[in-house]
């Protein structure tokens, strides 16, 4: 059976079902690390741990939580030495720019693709239909050209620059097209010129899906009004593969066949099931998330335990004249302001001096000025110093969005 077959059979799994097959797949995964990763040999048996002997999920807590860090530091040894037939390679950057290289195994990667798609079939998506991409850049068109024909093998079109031509070509696209995906704040931003210029149509989309970004509730009417949908969320890294997608009726569920989630501290623990040519293992990957109750019954009818929100990574700091706040902080502050007051704010924040900081809010004043500031007040006290600017246009298309951004050393 492929990859997507079992994953669509083990759709329906009970919750035992799948807690007995997790249980299983994290044993034989132990073994082969503990016999194939010299690292890994050696950082079990100092913790006293011994796969041989695993039984229980709840043994995983034996081992102390590993960081990306500590993934860079020992890469070699980390990466096990058993032949696979064919191995991919990966990267993606460390919170202190490093680059973090590792070789995956045929079966992370298919695996991987699987729970994504998988996710898909929930919305009568094929992964082969015909599809819009949003991103963050604004490329040459001599790069252009290359992604193109990569692009039309997977029925693919995107938005290259953000001119208002380009953006009207790919509104236009959009009208064969199944599903649209990409960066969530590009998602937005195009869907605002969208409903700007009159570029509305009847668009036939089942899907848009935001990845790589926090999809926040402020996106969602523009979206709405744009698309017809509302964006869901795709959940996951290159080094956790898939962890969690959005079903249909608005709760992220943990791919569980290929991951074991634990939450600890508020922080995410991934351990990778497929993960054999380098395992990751209880891996901080450094998002605070929120777990539904273990008794919570999604009424899709899954039993795949359900993530409630990702607050999104911890990040740096915002530095006050005594205390630091984890920038992560924004999305519950503001997340507080929109529950309290029905306020829907986008914002990017900028620190160049201790306890002064720029506050930059996408929509208009219109008396919301007096509430934030109230708020600031209320949560940071006399600590910061905000000077705040109303209608700012925030995205800068060049990248992901960026909340905060800093000149201050962390
Ligand atoms: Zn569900």
């Amino acid at each position: 059976m492929g990859y997507l077959d079992f994953m669509k059979k083990s759709d329906g799994w009970s919750e035992k079902e799948l807690l007995d097959y997790q249980t299983k797949r994290c044993k034989e995964f132990l073994e082969f690390v503990y016999k194939y990763s010299p690292y890994f040999k050696g950082f079990f048996d100092r913790n006293g741990f011994k796969p041989s002997e695993f039984k229980h999920l709840e043994q995983l807590k034996q081992l102390p939580p590993f960081t990306k860090e500590n993934l860079i530091k020992y890469n070699d040894e980390i990466q096990t030495n058993y032949q696979f037939k064919k191995l991919f390679i990966s990267s993606t950057s460390g919170t202190s720019g490093q680059l973090l290289k590792f070789w995956k195994n045929e079966e992370w990667d298919s695996g991987t693709r699987a729970a994504i798609f998988r996710g898909y079939s929930w919305y009568g998506v094929n992964p082969w239909d015909r599809n819009g991409y949003l991103w963050g850049y604004n490329i040459s068109q001599k790069e252009a050209r290359k992604i193109k024909i990569l692009d039309k093998l997977q029925n693919r079109f995107r938005l290259f620059s953000y001119t208002q031509s380009e953006i009207e070509k790919f509104a236009r696209n959009l009208k064969g097209a199944k599903y649209l995906h990409g960066y969530s704040s590009v998602i937005y931003e195009v869907a605002k010129l969208v409903n700007k210029s009159g570029l509305k149509d009847d668009y036939d989309l089942k899907m848009i899906k935001g990845t790589s970004e926090k999809v926040y509730d402020s996106y969602q009417e523009e979206v709405k009004k744009a698309f017809g949908l509302k964006i869901i969320e795709e959940y996951g890294s290159a080094e956790s593969g898939a962890i969690a997608f959005e079903c249909p009726e608005g709760n992220m569920h943990i791919a569980m066949e290929n991951v074991i989630v634990e939450e600890e501290d508020g922080q995410i623990l991934v351990t990778n099931l497929l993960s054999k040519s380098f395992p990751i293992i209880r891996y901080r990957l450094g998002d605070s998330i929120k777990m539904a109750d273990p008794n919570y019954k999604c009424p899709c009818g899954r039993a795949h335990a359900v993530i409630l929100d990702v607050q999104g990574r911890l990040g740096e700091k915002i530095i006050g004249k005594v205390h630091e706040y984890p920038s992560v902080l924004l999305n519950i502050f503001f997340k507080g302001i929109t529950t309290k007051h029905g306020i829907l704010l986008n914002y990017q924040l900028r620190q160049n001096f201790k306890g002064l900081v720029d506050m930059d809010i996408e929509q208009e004043e219109l008396g919301n000025g007096p509430i934030l500031e109230k708020e600031l007040r209320n949560y940071f006290k006399d600590d910061i110093e905000f000077t705040i600017r109303y209608g700012q246009n925030i995205h800068k298309m060049d990248g992901k969005l960026k909340n905060f951004i800093t000149t201050l050393k962390n």
